[in-house]
């Protein structure tokens, strides 16, 4: 049995260009959103491949003298965050082997539902395993095909997974890239022109990390489709029928940057949108719209634009808090949220005040942070959220805690209200998010508003259960 879910990742894969590790780091700097908590880059000069991972943020990691011993022209790279206590490095991504059909890296973004089976199977089969990772089990599906090429190998391997994944590998001579039949991750292609008229293909999580390394965003890969760059140049080819788009809506409502271009659209511009909608359905009589930086800020701005009320940022971000911290041996009241977050009390005072988040999880954070504007002075505190009640985990890649600790899967929004201490509360219809992202053809999934998936989890008990574990 897998004991991790692969949360939260950001990938990258660079083809053709003699300074490929270093744009992969940039990339993986641009997406560092996505994962905090590890990140690696593999190379091939098209002989070797060379791995370097390390547990830590993009920067601290990839230091000149690192980077100068990943060369090549060929790189992909993952940015990881977990939160259970395996966050061991030996989990860290690309994973790499040398098998029978040469020497191979994959990074991974998703969730393999069907991993522990697949695991069990190859287990069974002889397959030893150096990490609980899921993403290993790629690899061995890999090794273990019958096929000779790897393209053919990979699709093969591809077939037996079920789940969420946008993946890159890394051969000596090529990169491919697949994304799984839902399209359920993002996963974008570039091309930047290098000196001589030659050019390079990229491929990102975001394309955030196109505009830092100076490419341009031709497309998505399509779910379903495999882009294979190497010697010839680019083709793209299907190696699974498309199934039901699942794009997931949380990429749009607070995973992605919204300087990105996520399922080909802006994320700015659909996190306005549900800001906009969001007045319309639960409109305050109220002084000024604040939003919980950084995640509501482009919903607040929406909402303040709807309702014609004035925006400000009266709660500043701390933006450099790190994982651990020093605290004060006489504890101080919710000390985490004070360290992240300050109030202008000059600006709450008597005021009443519309607050914008993206969601409510747990609904502790939501607390503290109703608490901290009312302290300052606030008269009275609205709390406005930009998308619909989470009310079931995801199992596609995205870190919710199980159901039991989702406060709106047993709670009704006024007892949620009661609980985050809100003079109102209000969230945005699943039909305003849907219009929000523009999903006329049903190309989205919001399996955690409303506890309907997309695909046959197997052993869905078991996967609750070890999501209970995990986190
Ligand atoms: P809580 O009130 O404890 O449920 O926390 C809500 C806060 O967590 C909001 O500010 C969200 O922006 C943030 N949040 C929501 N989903 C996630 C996630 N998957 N990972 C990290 N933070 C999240």
């Amino acid at each position: 049995m897998s004991d991790k879910f692969h949360d939260e990742c950001g990938v990258v894969a660079i083809y053709g260009h003699p300074e490929a590790s270093k744009l992969a780091y940039l990339g993986l700097y641009a997406l560092q959103h996505r994962g905090q908590e590890s990140a690696g880059i593999c190379t091939s000069d098209g002989e070797r491949i060379y791995t370097h991972k390390s547990m830590g943020h993009v920067a601290d990691i990839f230091t000149s003298p690192v980077l100068a011993g990943l060369p090549g022209e060929l790189a992909i790279g993952h940015t990881r965050y977990s939160t259970a206590g395996d966050t061991v490095l030996l989990n860290a991504q690309p994973f790499s082997v040398a098998c029978n059909k040469g020497k191979v890296a994959v990074a991974h973004n998703g969730n393999i539902t069907n991993a522990a089976e697949l695991r069990a199977e190859l287990g069974r089969n002889g397959a030893i395993f150096q990490a609980s990772s899921d993403t290993e089990v790629i690899l061995h599906l890999v090794a273990h095909s019958s096929e000779r090429t790897l393209a053919a190998a990979l699709r093969d391997a591809l077939l037996q997974l079920e789940g969420a994944f946008s993946l890159v590998f890394l051969a000596q001579d090529r990169i491919i890239v697949a994304r799984d039949p839902h399209g359920f991750r993002p996963l974008a292609v570039g091309e930047m022109e290098i000196s001589g008229g030659r050019k390079c293909y990229v491929f990102a999580s975001e394309t955030c990390a196109f505009d830092l390394i100076g490419a341009v965003y031709l497309h998505d890969v399509d779910p379903g489709e495999m882009v294979i760059a190497g010697p010839e140049g680019i083709t793209r080819e299907r190696w699974a029928p498309e199934k039901d788009r699942a794009q997931c809506v949380f990429e749009h409502v607070y995973f992605a940057r919204p300087d990105s271009i996520v399922f080909g659209r802006s994320v700015e511009e659909s996190r306005e949108a549900m800001g906009r909608l969001l007045a319309r359905e639960h409109p305050a009589d109220a002084d000024l719209v604040v939003p919980v930086p950084d995640s509501g800020v482009a919903a607040a701005i929406g909402y303040a634009d709807e309702s014609g009320l004035p925006f400000r940022h009266a709660l500043i971000r701390n933006h450099y808090v790190g994982r651990t911290f020093i605290e004060p041996s006489q504890a101080i009241r919710d000390f985490g949220v004070k360290l992240k977050l300050n109030p202008i009390r000059h600006l709450l005072q008597g005021r009443r005040v519309v607050l914008v988040d993206d969601s409510i999880v747990r609904g502790t954070t939501s607390r503290k942070i109703v608490r901290m504007v009312r302290q300052a002075g606030a008269r009275e505190v609205h709390l406005r959220i930009s998308c619909p009640p989470t009310i079931s985990p995801c199992f596609y890649g995205v870190d919710t805690p199980n159901r039991s600790e989702l406060i709106a899967f047993d709670h009704k929004v006024e007892e949620i209200r009661r609980f985050v201490e809100a003079d109102s509360l209000g969230y945005l219809s699943l039909p305003s998010l849907r219009k929000a992202v523009a999903d006329d053809k049903h190309e989205y999934c919001y399996s955690c508003y409303t506890g309907d998936y997309p695909t046959e989890l197997v052993n869905i008990e078991s996967l609750i259960g070890t999501r209970q574990k995990a986190h």
